[in-house]
């Protein structure tokens, strides 16, 4: 056992493993406000990498609708249930147990050896979803909750009373992966040149304590093969300069992969350093778990914040603040209208961005310009009511 730092609860806590940071961390923002569900993303993984006989229930990138879509079905509900309360002080601090002291387990009594018996996720709370759970990854799409309004409404307001937003997932390639803290085979490792987790299927003995253990659900058993796999972070891509399959193929534009630092270390000059630790608008799906996950979101503007707040903690107000003074023009978010235009412009990695008065630029390790996109496109806008066919038009612009 060891304590580590968690810079996203804002305190130490327990670990099974010593902290070991990486060289460099993979990492992404997802822009929430930005998606349509395409799902483009899950069939770029698909046929990538999990098309192989044992793989037809795994979709390492998916794309669920919230609140009510999940996969592995109810995968958040079962895991916050098992977590009890979750309080942050007004610091910033998390008060509540992550997954890995819940259960007050002796880490210290935990032999760190090889023995299969030895199973550390004993002192993770997790579960293994069931097989059927893995067997409708579109389950609640486009199911809203909320009030109903009247059909032709047109809603003024930040928060809309009916609401839902989709919510695309891959692997966070955790800081403090539980998937790796509760292999009793230490089959699953993070590489030191990028933070990637990697699983090594031949290591794999089948305990299946990689999927219990990860709360996100993101390692998963293959039953034909025998062992558990995972999203691999597209390493072959990422080696070359490249952003990942999903990315890359994301209709949305509604990602951008690069490196991510700790606070303290941060480089506002490169695209998701800036986004999370200047800018402050894109946050860690459920960092109460305590894994310091590596995949950020924007948060959805017209979404209840106090539904927000338990997926993505205490900054959620401002970061929808933020992004909707970006959003409307004011010249002091310029730098951040410029890297969300960014997103999804290049299939290079963009190491270091800058922002000038008509356009935004892409530079990749070398100093090389792999995007270039406008700050302003020429923009028509016609009336809201259309009095031709006596109906409100959803589309302005
Ligand atoms: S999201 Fe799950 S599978 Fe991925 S690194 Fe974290 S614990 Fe492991
Ligand atoms: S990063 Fe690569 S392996 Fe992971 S979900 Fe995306 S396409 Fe699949
Ligand atoms: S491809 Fe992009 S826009 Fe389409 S579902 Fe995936 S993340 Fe959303």
């Amino acid at each position: 056992m060891a304590e580590v730092y968690n810079w996203q609860i804002g305190r130490e806590m327990e670990y099974p493993y010593p902290e070991a940071r990486p060289e460099r961390q993979w990492g992404a923002v997802f822009d929430l406000n930005k998606c349509i569900a395409c799902q483009t993303c899950s069939l770029s993984c698909k046929t990538t990498w999990t098309n192989n006989e044992g793989q037809e229930h795994m979709f390492w990138n998916n794309v669920e609708t919230k609140p009510y879509g999940s996969y592995p079905l109810g995968w958040d509900q079962e895991i916050l249930d098992r977590l009890g309360v979750q309080e942050w002080g007004s610091d910033g601090v998390y008060d509540g147990d992550t997954i890995f002291e819940v259960r007050d387990f002796d880490w210290e009594s935990m032999a760190m050896d090889d023995d299969p018996d030895t199973m550390h996720s004993e002192g993770i709370e997790g579960y293994i979803p069931e097989d059927e759970d893995w067997a409708q990854p579109n389950l609640g799409e486009d199911e809203p909750a909320g009030e109903a309004v009247e059909s032709d409404t047109h809603i003024e307001e930040d928060h809309h009373p009916t609401w839902f937003f989709y919510l695309p997932r891959v692997c966070n390639h955790c800081t403090f992966a539980a998937c790796a803290g509760g292999c009793p085979v230490q089959a699953i490792y993070k590489r030191q040149e990028d933070g990637i987790v990697l699983l090594d299927e031949e290591s794999c003995q089948s305990f299946q304590e990689c999927v219990r253990a990860c709360p996100y659900g993101k390692s998963i058993y293959n039953p034909v093969e025998m062992n558990s796999q995972k999203c691999v972070g597209c390493y072959p891509k990422v080696e070359q300069g490249l952003v990942p399959q999903c990315f890359e193929n994301c209709l949305g534009k509604i990602r951008m992969h690069g490196w991510v630092n700790r606070p303290d270390q941060a480089d506002p000059s490169a695209p998701v350093d800036y986004l999370v630790h200047e800018a402050e608008v894109a946050l860690p799906l459920y960092p109460q778990l305590g894994l310091e996950p590596n995949v950020y979101y924007i948060p959805p503007i017209n979404v209840p914040t106090d539904y927000l707040y338990q997926m993505f903690g205490p900054g959620v107000e401002e970061a929808q603040e933020t992004y909707r003074k970006a959003r409307r023009g004011d010249e002091e978010y310029r730098k951040l209208r410029g890297v969300i235009q960014l997103m999804g412009s290049t299939e290079w990695r963009i190491e270091e961005f800058e922002v000038t008065e008509e356009e935004a630029i892409g530079y990749d390790k070398d100093g090389h310009t792999v995007a270039r996109v406008p700050m302003e496109e020429p923009r028509y806008e016609r009336d809201r009511f259309d009095d031709q066919h006596d109906a409100y038009r959803l589309d302005i612009t």
